[in-house]
């Protein structure tokens, strides 16, 4: 079985659907409150456990009830927990409003994942057992990097979500063998709106790109060969929240089992494109016997 490492973020988004988002100094009733638990590393490590894969998560949960949950959540999708720290102080909070137009405005406090700025005993081992490393950018640079250069020098394939979007130290881009943004942060990363030629300036600072471009699908480019888009299976979307990263947790499965990267996008697609069909983040992420129903 593919073992994946996951160093990132936990999160629960506090999220409120409202008629009109309140302007400053006025209060508005709202219609539901949902708390969600999310956090791009999370997502991805739940993506992949559901995918098929081992699953260990590295991070930390404050110590309050949102840390249990989020723990919980992790465990219940057969993640492993023992490297996710609980530490003094809240767990990471996203605190969102969404109107009924599908606006959104989000304040996140990082909480606990602003103490994961290092790798502690335990972590390296763990990384270096890993077929793969997976990486965002919610948790301190510090610690992105530290994983990145552990897991390159034990040989272990790392894969990085350039997620909030920032700008990439050479360090981490030399430590990193693939590079996941979607088309927007790929565009603020080099400037180029048109991801083929986002996709060719990034091949100077990693050897490997896929770029996904939501309903349009994705595309990978490498430096010895002719760029390769694979089209996402048309469906019709409920909510996309996830998408993004179940497409990296279920690619980082299928490229751990060695499949080649047409088939590997085709099938993370497929996991895609099941989540986007169901409400919710990680809750909507697919099973693998539901992502092999549609794709083999
Ligand atoms: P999000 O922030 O919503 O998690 P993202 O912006 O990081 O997503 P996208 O490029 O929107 O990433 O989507 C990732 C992948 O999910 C796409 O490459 C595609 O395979 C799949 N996907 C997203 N939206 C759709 C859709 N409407 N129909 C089918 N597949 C989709």
């Amino acid at each position: 079985m593919t073992h994946i490492a996951v160093l990132g973020s936990t999160n629960m988004d506090l999220v409120v659907y409202v008629e009109k988002p309140p302007r400053r100094g006025e209060t508005v009733t709202g219609r539901e409150f949902r708390t969600i638990p999310g956090g791009k590393g999370a997502n991805q490590a739940v993506a992949a456990a559901r995918a098929g894969a081992t699953v260990s998560m590295i991070g930390a949960v404050g110590h309050d009830t949102f840390g249990t949950r989020l723990r919980s959540t992790l465990e219940h999708s057969g993640v492993t927990t023992d490297h996710l720290r609980t530490v003094e102080g809240p767990s990471g909070t996203a605190h969102i409003v969404v109107d009924d137009e599908g606006g959104n405005a989000i304040v996140v406090i990082p909480g606990a994942n602003g103490t994961v700025d290092h790798l502690v005993p335990g972590d390296e081992g763990l990384i270096a057992s890993a077929d793969a490393l997976l990486l965002q950018l919610e948790i301190p640079l510090a610690a992105v990097l530290a994983g990145a250069q552990t897991a390159r020098a034990h040989g272990v394939r790392t894969i990085l979500t350039p997620a909030p979007v920032q700008p990439l130290p050479p360090e981490l881009l030399a430590a990193t063998d693939l590079l996941v943004p979607n088309e927007h942060e790929a565009a603020t990363l080099t400037g180029l709106a048109d991801p083929f030629a986002a996709g060719a300036a990034l091949l100077d600072r990693v050897p490997r790109v896929v770029i996904t471009l939501g309903a349009a699908g994705s595309v990978y480019l490498t430096r010895d060969a002719e760029p390769l888009a694979v089209p996402a299976p048309r469906v019709t979307a409920v909510d996309s929240t996830g998408a993004g990263d179940t497409y990296v947790g279920a690619l980082a499965v299928a490229l751990g089992e060695e499949r080649p990267i047409r088939e590997a996008m085709t099938w993370a697609a497929a996991a895609a494109a099941l989540s986007v069909q169901r409400e919710g983040a990680s809750a909507s992420m697919p099973y693998r016997s539901e992502i092999e129903a549609r794709y083999p």
